[in-house]
C-alpha cells in the first residue's frame, strides 16, 4: 500500500446560515497514497467540494468544523499555523476550481499571473528570465499553442479551454505533492472537458503527483483513477478499486448512481434514484440514504453505518453488509 500523504477522520463541517446550521459533512473518511489516483463521485451538493476546500483550509467564512482530523502526511491541516498552511498551499498541494475564469484575474497578463505563482511556489531565487522560461515551459505541458505570445495575453483575450489550460499550468506549478481537481472544464463544451480531464490525467502521471478527481464524467473517472469514494449526502459510502467498482458496486446507492448513466448502446432513459438528497438542517438520524433506500431496515433509521471492509481494498457503508 502507498504512504499516505492526506487522511481525512470522522470529519464534521457544518455551514451557520440565516434558518439554521447545515450539517453538511458527517463524519468523513477518506484517505490518499502518495502518488495515487483517487477520484471522488456524487451528485451535486452531496458534500464533494466541502471535503476538499477542507483539506486546503478554504471553507467559507459561516464553515464550522466541530469535529475531525486532515492529516498531511501525519500532521493536521486544521491545527495548522496560516503560515504553514499557506506554504502547502504554495509548494504541494493545489486545486483546480470548476470555472476558469473565476481563479484568473482580468486585469493582468497571463505571464505576469503564471510568474507571480512560479516565484512564490520554489524556494531558488529565480531571475525574471528563468521564471519567463518555466513559465513557457508550463503551458507547452498543458499544450497550449505560441506560449510566448499567451504570455502578453489577458484572459478575456482567449477562449475558455485555454483559459482552464492556463488555471490548469497554475495549478501544476503549485502541485508537488497533490492536485486536486474539482470537476474541471464541467462549464465547457463536453470534448473540451473531456481532453482537459485526460490531459491532467496524463500530467499527473509523468510528474508522480497524486490527484483527487471530482467529476460527473464517470467514464472518464473510470478511465484515469486508481480507487474512486463514493459520497452522499456528506459521508462517504463506499470506496473500492476503480475496476471493481464499477463492475461490482455494492452499496444500494452506487448502485442507482450507475443506473442512472445513459447508456450509449441504448437501453431507454436511464433510470434516476428516487427522492433527492436530504435538507442537511434535518438530516435523516442513521443512514441518510435510509428516506431513498429500496432496502431500508429499521436499525438504518436509528443507527449510521459506518466504512467496513469487505475484502481486497473495498469498503461499504450500509447494514446490509454487517
Ligand atoms: Fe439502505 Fe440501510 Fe444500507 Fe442505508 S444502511 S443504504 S438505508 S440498507
Amino acid at each position: 500500500m502507498n504512504e499516505q500523504l492526506i487522511e481525512i477522520h470522522d470529519l464534521y463541517v457544518n455551514y451557520k446560515i440565516y434558518e439554521g446550521i447545515l450539517k453538511v459533512l458527517n463524519g468523513v473518511e477518506f484517505r490518499v497514497g502518495v502518488k495515487e489516483k483517487v477520484g471522488l463521485i456524487g451528485e451535486s451538493g452531496c458534500g464533494k467540494t466541502t471535503t476538499m476546500r477542507s483539506v486546503m483550509r478554504i471553507l467559507a467564512d459561516n464553515a464550522i468544523v466541530p469535529k475531525g482530523s486532515i492529516l498531511y502526511k501525519g500532521r493536521d491541516i486544521l491545527k495548522m499555523s496560516e503560515e504553514e498552511i499557506q506554504r502547502i498551499r504554495r509548494e504541494s498541494i493545489s486545486m483546480i476550481f470548476q470555472d476558469p475564469t473565476a481563479a484568473l484575474n482580468p486585469v493582468f497578463t497571463v505571464g505576469d499571473q503564471l510568474m507571480d505563482v512560479i516565484k512564490y511556489s520554489t524556494k531558488e531565487n529565480l531571475t525574471k528570465e528563468e521564471m519567463k522560461e518555466r513559465a513557457i515551459k508550463v503551458l507547452k505541458e498543458v499544450a497550449l499553442p505560441d506560449p510566448e505570445r499567451i504570455l502578453k495575453n489577458y484572459p478575456i483575450m482567449l477562449s475558455g479551454g485555454m483559459r482552464q489550460r492556463i488555471c490548469i499550468a497554475m495549478a501544476l506549478v503549485s502541485a508537488n505533492e497533490l492536485l486536486i481537481a474539482d470537476e474541471p472544464g464541467t462549464n465547457l463544451d463536453v470534448t473540451i472537458q473531456d481532453q482537459i480531464l485526460r490531459l491532467i490525467g496524463r500530467l499527473v502521471e509523468e510528474r508522480g503527483t497524486s490527484i483527487i478527481l471530482i467529476s460527473h464524467a464517470l467514464g472518464t473517472v473510470k478511465g484515469l483513477v486508481d480507487r474512486v469514494y463514493v459520497m452522499y449526502a456528506g459521508n462517504m459510502v463506499e470506496v473500492a478499486p476503480t475496476k471493481e467498482l464499477f463492475s461490482e458496486p455494492i452499496h444500494p446507492y452506487t448502485i442507482g448512481l450507475f443506473k442512472t448513466v445513459p447508456k450509449l448502446t441504448g437501453g431507454g432513459i436511464p433510470e434516476a434514484i428516487k427522492g433527492r438528497i436530504p435538507d442537511y438542517i434535518n438530516p435523516p438520524q442513521g443512514c441518510r440514504f435510509f428516506p431513498r433506500c429500496e432496502h431500508a431496515m429499521p436499525i438504518c433509521k436509528k443507527e449510521k453505518p459506518s466504512l467496513k471492509s469487505v475484502g481486497g481494498g473495498h469498503e461499504v457503508a450500509c447494514f446490509l453488509y454487517e
